[in-house]
C-alpha cells in the first residue's frame, strides 16, 4: 500500500511501547509532512540520548555521568537503599521530597511466567553493594504486583541474614479509591501496612 520507506516508518514507530498500527501510520505521515528539520531534531535527539546515557555503575539508574547525580550527592543517607523496579520509579520517588537515601534498580522483576529468574535482574549487583558496612536499612518497593511480591520475598530472605534491616513500603489504597473496588492484594496489604494514629 506504501512505498518501501514508508513502509519501513510505519514499522519503527510500531516497535514503540503502546503505538498501534494506526498511531503508527498517523506518526509516519506527521513526519513526512513536516519540514526536513523536523525529522533531523528527532533522529539526532535520538541518536544522541542513546549515546550518552548509561546506566550508573552503582545504582544502574539511567545517567549521562557515571556515577549518577544521586549516588554522587554526598548530603544523602548513606545507610538507606530503597530498591526498585525500574528507573520511572526512582523519579516517582523523588517526586514524593521524602526519601533521602540511594537507590538501586533492578531493572525488572522475577517473573517465572515470563523467564525472568533472579540471576535475569540487579539481585547480586545490590548484595555487592551490601557488603559496604554502612547500609543499615534496605526498602523494598517493588510494585504491588504478584511478581513484585515475589521479588521482594525473595530478596528480603538474602538480607535478612546480612543483619540489615529490611522494610516493605506499604501499598494503600489511593486517594479517592474506593474501599468497594480496590482489589484483594491492595487492601490486604493497605491493611498490613497500618500505622497507629
Ligand atoms: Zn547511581
Amino acid at each position: 500500500m506504501y512505498s518501501e520507506s514508508v513502509t519501513k516508518l510505519i514499522q519503527q514507530f510500531e516497535k514503540l511501547p503502546g503505538i498501534g498500527h494506526k498511531t503508527a501510520i498517523r506518526l509516519a505521515f506527521y513526519i513526512l509532512e513536516s519540514p526536513k528539520e523536523v525529522a533531523e531534531e528527532m533522529a539526532n535527539a535520538l541518536v544522541n540520548a542513546k549515546n550518552k546515557v548509561k546506566f550508573c555503575s552503582k545504582c544502574f539508574n539511567l545517567t549521562e555521568n557515571d556515577p549518577c547525580e544521586i549516588c554522587s550527592d554526598k548530603k544523602r543517607d548513606e545507610s538507606i537503599i530503597c530498591v526498585v523496579e525500574n528507573v520511572k520509579d526512582v523519579v516517582a520517588m523523588e517526586k514524593t521530597h521524602e526519601y533521602r537515601g540511594y537507590y538501586h534498580v533492578l531493572h525488572g522483576a522475577i517473573s517465572p511466567m515470563n523467564n525472568i529468574s533472579a540471576g535475569d535482574i540487579k539481585i547480586k549487583e545490590l548484595l555487592q553493594r551490601l557488603s559496604d558496612d554502612s547500609i543499615k536499612e534496605v526498602i523494598l518497593a517493588t510494585n504491588p504486583t504478584v511478581e513484585g511480591e515475589a521479588t521482594a520475598m525473595y530478596i528480603s530472605r538474602l538480607i535478612k541474614p546480612l543483619g540489615i534491616s529490611v522494610t516493605r513500603i506499604a501499598h494503600g489504597i489511593p486517594v479517592g479509591g474506593d474501599l468497594e473496588y480496590t482489589d484483594e492484594i491492595t487492601l490486604i496489604k493497605a491493611l498490613e501496612g497500618r500505622r497507629e494514629m
